[in-house]
């Protein structure tokens, strides 16, 4: 079933946790190409995939954040984006079978289109390289996430929609503003977001990444405050990082994050997943909150 069709039938979807944490516990080393691993450590994708589904993930995310061709040429790998792209979805198709969602993940390039680091068609035609890419190898979602430039964003969302059938989801990272408000790190609103995301053609909007699940109840507020239709999806951190003898940890257990649900489905939200520091037992804690 498609993912629109499944949340006109369902209250809430469950989405998954972080990868790139859970991949340096399985010992990413810091420097090294992630997305690589979807070629050099298939099975241990496939472990991570099938740990979210089990704790009751209803949509899995693939191992290409960093996978558009921009992205991996910093490797030096960036004539194998097809492969890897369609092998990131191909790993989570396998373990979530046909009754359950693969998006295809698509972050940010780096590259600024007002500094004139790229042109438009540079970028439009490198997300649509990754977003077939993604579709070929199984993905039935695109998820575009951590966004913060409303133009490339949009040039995202406008290229996985000309190339590919699946449902666009797009999420944008926003930072919290000493009188309450929020912006990205390019200084979008999320009720500009809203506007120009709509208008790209997403069909699913939200914010992954940046913040703990509190602050993302009012960003979810306040886009469901401009559309009450659109479906909405919040992928919270696990609490704001800190910085403890070089390692970056999370606080937010579980039960603090699942506790929160309530309020994020009284904002609106109907995709509940997690970013950074999110593990299985997060997602867990979550199905558990919504009566699964
Ligand atoms: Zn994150």
């Amino acid at each position: 079933m498609n993912i629109l069709e499944e949340l006109n039938q369902r209250k809430v979807i469950i989405s998954d946790g972080a990868l790139g944490t859970m991949l340096q516990a399985k010992g990413l080393q810091p420097g090294e190409c992630p997305e690589l691993w979807n070629i050099t450590h298939r099975s241990e994708l496939r472990e991570i995939a099938q740990s979210y589904l089990l704790a009751g993930s209803d949509m899995i995310s693939t191992n290409s954040f960093g996978g558009s061709r921009i992205k991996l040429s910093l490797f030096g790998l960036g004539d194998r984006c097809i492969e890897i792209n369609q092998t990131a979805a191909a790993i989570c198709r396998e373990a979530a079978g046909n009754g359950k969602h693969v998006a295809g993940s698509i972050g940010p390039t780096g590259k600024i289109l007002l500094m004139g680091d790229v042109t438009e068609t540079e970028l439009f035609d490198c997300f649509a390289e990754q977003a077939v890419a993604l579709e070929k190898g199984g993905a039935d979602v695109i998820i575009i996430e951590t966004m913060s430039a409303a133009d490339e964003a949009s040039l995202a969302v406008r290229a996985a929609r000309a190339v590919t059938g699946c449902t666009v989801i797009i999420t944008m990272t926003f930072s919290t503003d000493p009188d309450g408000g929020y912006h990205t790190m390019m200084g979008v609103t999320p009720e500009e977001m809203v506007i120009s995301m709509k208008e790209a053609g997403a069909h699913i909007i939200g914010s992954n990444c940046g913040n703990g699940i509190r602050d993302m109840i009012g960003i979810a507020s306040l886009i469901r405050a401009m559309d009450d239709e659109i479906p909405v999806i919040i992928q919270a951190n696990a609490g704001i990082p800190e910085l403890t003898d070089g390692k970056t940890l999370y606080h937010e257990s579980p039960e603090i994050m699942a506790s929160r649900v309530p309020d994020l489905i009284k904002a609106g939200v109907n995709i509940i997943g997690g970013c950074c520091g999110t593990t299985p037992a997060h997602i867990k804690e979550i199905a558990k909150a919504l009566g699964r």
